[in-house]
C-alpha cells in the first residue's frame, strides 16, 4: 500500500521551515510521495506584496527539484479561486490508487485552528492528519475540535506529532528580510533565493 503526504500552504515563499520538517516527516511516516500544494491567490489581496501564484508554484518546483519523492501539485493554483482543503483532498483521492494512505501534514500552529476548516470531519475520514512541529502556543485549546470530530480522533492527530526539529522560520520573516535588504541564505533553498533576487520579489 502506498503512502502519500500532502502539505498545502501559501508558500510565499517556500522556506526551510517547510522543507526540513517535511523531509523529516517523509522518512518518519515512511511516505512514498509528498505533494506540496500551493494555494490559489486569496480573494482579498493581503497588505504585503505577495508573489503571484505562478511564482509561488515555480519556487516550490525549484525547491523540490533535488528532493527525492517530493512533487508539486498545481491543483489549487490551476483552479484559480481559493480552494477548501476538503475539495482538494476529494479531487486528489480520486486520482490515487485505491487503498492509498493519505497523510495531511499541518504545522503545529494550525492545530488550534483545525475546527475552523470547512468539513473537518470529512477531511479526517479521507486523510490522517499528522503534525509538523513548529514553535506555537504552549497550551492550544482543542476543545472546539473535539466537539466536531471527537476526543479519540483529536488524540490520534496529536499522537501523530512528527518528532522532527523545530525550525523557527516563516514566510513573513523571509519577506521582511528581503524588503529590508537582509540576506535570506540558509533560510530558503539557494535556488529559491536566486529566483527571488532575479524576479525582484518582495522588494
Ligand atoms: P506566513 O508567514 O506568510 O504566514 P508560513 O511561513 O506560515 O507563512 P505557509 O505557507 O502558510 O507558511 O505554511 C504552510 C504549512 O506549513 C502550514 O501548515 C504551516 O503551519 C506549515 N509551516 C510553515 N512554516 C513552518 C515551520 N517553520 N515549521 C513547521 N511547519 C511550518
Amino acid at each position: 500500500m502506498k503512502r502519500v503526504g500532502i502539505l498545502g500552504g501559501t508558500f510565499d515563499p517556500i522556506h526551510l521551515g517547510h522543507l526540513i520538517p517535511a523531509e523529516y516527516a517523509f522518512d518518519y511516516l515512511k511516505l512514498d510521495r509528498l505533494l506540496l500544494i500551493p494555494s490559489a491567490a486569496p480573494v482579498h489581496r493581503p497588505k504585503h506584496n505577495p508573489a503571484s501564484p505562478r511564482d509561488r508554484l515555480r519556487m516550490c518546483q525549484l525547491a523540490v527539484a533535488s528532493i527525492p519523492g517530493f512533487e508539486v501539485s498545481d491543483i489549487e493554483v490551476a483552479r484559480a479561486e481559493p480552494s477548501y482543503t476538503i475539495l482538494t483532498l476529494t479531487a486528489l483521492s480520486q486520482t490515487l490508487p485505491p487503498g492509498t494512505e493519505v497523510y495531511l501534514l499541518v504545522g503545529e500552529d494550525n492545530l488550534p485552528l483545525l475546527h475552523t476548516w470547512q468539513a473537518i470531519a470529512d477531511i479526517v475520514s479521507l486523510a490522517r492528519i499528522a503534525v509538523l512541529p513548529r514553535p506555537h502556543d504552549a497550551h492550544p485549546n482543542l476543545a472546539p475540535l473535539e466537539a466536531l470530530i471527537g476526543e479519540r480522533e483529536v488524540r490520534a492527530i496529536t499522537s501523530r506529532l512528527v518528532p522532527g526539529p523545530l525550525v523557527p522560520i516563516s514566510a513573513t520573516l523571509i519577506r521582511n528580510r528581503v524588503r529590508s535588504g537582509q540576506p535570506i541564505a540558509g533560510l530558503v533553498p539557494r535556488s529559491v533565493a536566486d529566483f527571488i533576487a532575479a524576479s525582484r520579489l518582495y522588494v
